[in-house]
């Protein structure tokens, strides 16, 4: 029996209709509207369109968005002064800064500058350190997306072999740490795993983020696996693809996300989430770290 396609539009679909209900409640219980400060550097055309999609995200739940916006060759210590300005603006609850960054910046340095309560993308080593105890604040948001997706399916994770295919630091490592955290059995793999198909073969649940088109084919997958896939990567037709060659493994899969439609949107939701989550907890007062003036050490 084919895979069942899980739909990633219509989940995020029904977390923006919560979304949109929690920004509401803070409206009418404390006066406040949701802020998200978004940091680009340069021109890069594909960072172009996930900013455009993040800010109508925001928009359309009710979040406002501010957009700073910097030349490729800008100072670093503009955009540090910058981050440390809205780490005191009581109108933004979340600061992103969209990679990838010109090879100039230290990325570590800029987002360590980032408060780790406005820190919604998660990548602030307290909320890293916090997922290692499984106590973060703002779990990041593309393996976030994939809990939520499997949560929504009703696709137990406890017990079972997981393999994470990527080890990057947003996205295949976080990913480990979540499941393991839920108790599955994980494995994760890498460029320099010595053949691939021996470890995705044993997966009950298979996460793919690579960014590499058709990584994963039927014949490394296990009959009735879920496979999720979180690559997206352009061919030179222009065609969007993930990392599995999503026609071949449905065919033996149990459950798989298409690309587009799949992990993308989530990730986008769940920034949404995590930028409200922040409202709400400066609302109650529920904040960590004292804030810092401007500029200070
Ligand atoms: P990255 O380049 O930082 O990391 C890629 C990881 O995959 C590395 O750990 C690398 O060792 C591993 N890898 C590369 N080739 C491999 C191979 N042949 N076999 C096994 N492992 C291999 O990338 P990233 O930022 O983690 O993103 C991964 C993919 O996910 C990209 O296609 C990216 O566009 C996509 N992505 C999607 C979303 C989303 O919302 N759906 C979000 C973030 C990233």
């Amino acid at each position: 029996m084919p895979a069942k396609i899980i739909d990633g539009v219509k989940v995020a679909a029904g977390i923006r209709v919560e979304c949109k209900a929690r920004v509401k409640a803070l409206a009418a219980d404390h006066g406040v509207t949701p802020g998200l400060a978004v940091i680009v550097v340069g021109n890069d055309p594909a960072s172009r369109v996930y900013i455009r999609n993040k800010m109508r995200a925001c928009a359309d739940v009710g979040i406002r968005s501010f957009q700073h916006e910097f030349p490729v060759d800008v100072d670093q210590n503009i955009v540090l002064d910058l981050i440390a300005r809205l780490n005191l603006d009581t109108d933004v609850h979340g600061i992103l800064v969209q990679l990838p960054l010109p090879a100039h910046f230290n990325i570590r340095q800029i987002l360590a500058e980032i408060s780790a309560d406005k820190d919604v993308d998660g990548f602030h080593l307290y909320n890293v350190g916090g997922l290692v105890i499984g106590d973060t604040v703002f779990p990041p948001c593309t393996p976030y997306g994939v809990v939520k997706l499997l949560e929504h399916e009703g696709i137990s994770v406890e017990g079972k072999n997981v393999v994470v295919v990527g080890a990057s630091n947003i996205v295949g490592k976080p990913m480990a740490l979540m499941l393991m955290e839920r108790e599955a059995t994980v494995c994760i793999c890498h460029a320099k795993t010595r053949d691939l198909a021996q470890f995705t073969i044993l997966a009950d649940i298979l996460v793919v983020a690579a960014g590499q088109p058709n990584l994963i084919r039927p014949e490394m997958v296990r009959t009735g696996a879920v496979v999720i896939d979180v690559g997206i990567n352009r061919l030179p037709d222009g065609k969007l693809v993930g990392d599995v060659d999503f026609e071949g493994v449905k065919t033996k899969a149990s459950y798989i996300t298409p690309v587009p439609g799949g992990v993308g949107p989530m990730t986008v939701t769940m920034l949404l989430v995590n930028t409200i989550l922040s409202a709400e907890r400066r609302a109650l007062g529920h904040t960590r770290f004292p804030e810092r003036t401007a500029g200070a050490a």
